[in-house]
């Protein structure tokens, strides 16, 4: 029999899955990293629980202090999931417009959240968090944005995780980025235990990686509006700037004919990895990363041609 004793140790460990329900050229193979298996449903509770701990640990808070967090959600649902079982509080502080089932699942999870106006984006939300971590006693607001643990987070376990899966089998690494945690970390791993790899970094429309200005977009978790430090931009060796209704068809099609139910995130990231299937050498292994469910945007009618 095997029991897990605590919610914290479903974390990470996310399966493989070989997506063979999409045409490829040359026997070319697609891998995905099914994180929203994780506890939290995303890919971000590799991070929320890292950056509690380093909160502890550096003394940044004590263990009964509050950690502030801007976030689009899975960020924020990532550290309230981290924070049960302690005495931390966790306050996100999230632009308003973005999706309600996230708010609810940190909600749910003991958050408080704090809106800041949609228009001001995550910027606005960075700065209310900066405010509020200067008003409040025993507080700390990690900076996803910032903070160095966001990329070592990836670098420590999905990096790894990959290679032992794949038995260190991988030809390009594909993964979208929102703050660039998952690729910068990823990626970087990827480089330094697979020589020649290639590294390519997802985008959508409104994102600035490929010199386009920021702009509003559908497509949750991904688009930068700035470059974070500690995102090396050696490793985008290509840049992929996916449109919302491609990234939406692609999520409904991978729902529909491989049964996988992921955010438009996941689908841009899978138009990316066939757009690169198209160039690849024969036989190459293409991986991808999938970093949350669906669930969490039908309010948004993720599945509907017409989305809300
Ligand atoms: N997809 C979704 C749905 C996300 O919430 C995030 C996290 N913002 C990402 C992708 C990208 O992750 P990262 O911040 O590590 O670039």
């Amino acid at each position: 029999m095997e029991v897990y004793r605590h919610i914290h140790e479903l974390i990470g460990s996310t399966p493989m899955l070989e997506l063979t329900a999409f045409p490829l050229p040359r026997r070319v193979r697609l891998f995905a990293k099914l994180e929203y298996t994780n506890p939290g449903g995303s890919i971000k509770d590799r991070l929320g629980i890292k950056l509690l701990k380093e909160a502890i640990a550096t003394g940044k808070i004590t263990p009964k202090g509050t950690l502030i967090e801007p976030t689009a959600g899975n960020t924020g649902i990532a550290l309230a999931l981290a924070a049960i079982g302690t005495d931390v509080k966790v306050i996100c502080v999230v632009p308003k417009a973005f999706s309600i089932e996230k708010q609810q699942l940190m909600r749910a999870l003991g958050a408080v959240i704090v809106h800041t106006p949609s228009e001001h984006g995550m910027k606005g939300a960075i700065a209310k968090a900066k405010a509020l971590e200067q008003e409040l006693d025993d507080a700390y607001c990690p900076q996803q944005f910032s903070n160095k643990a966001n990329p070592l987070a990836y670098y420590e376990t999905l990096g790894p995780e990959i290679v032992h899966e794949l038995d260190g089998k991988v030809d390009v690494f594909v993964a979208g980025a929102g703050t660039g945690g998952t690729f910068s970390g990823t990626a970087a791993y990827l480089k330094e235990v697979i020589p020649g790899i290639r590294t390519v970094v997802v985008e959508p429309e409104g994102s600035i990686l490929n010199g386009g200005e920021p702009g509003p977009h559908r497509t949750e978790g991904i688009g930068m509006e700035f470059i974070p430090d500690f995102v090396n931009r050696s490793l985008f060796e290509a840049i992929y700037t996916i449109s919302d209704n491609q990234a939406f068809k692609r999520t409904r099609e991978l729902a529909e004919h491989q049964g996988v139910l992921v955010g438009s995130s996941s689908g841009a990231a899978l138009e990316a990895a066939l757009r690169e299937a198209e160039m690849a050498d024969e036989g190459a292994h293409i991986v991808t990363v999938f970093p949350d469910g669906a669930e969490r945007y039908l309010s948004k009618g993720i599945y509907e041609e017409e989305p809300l």
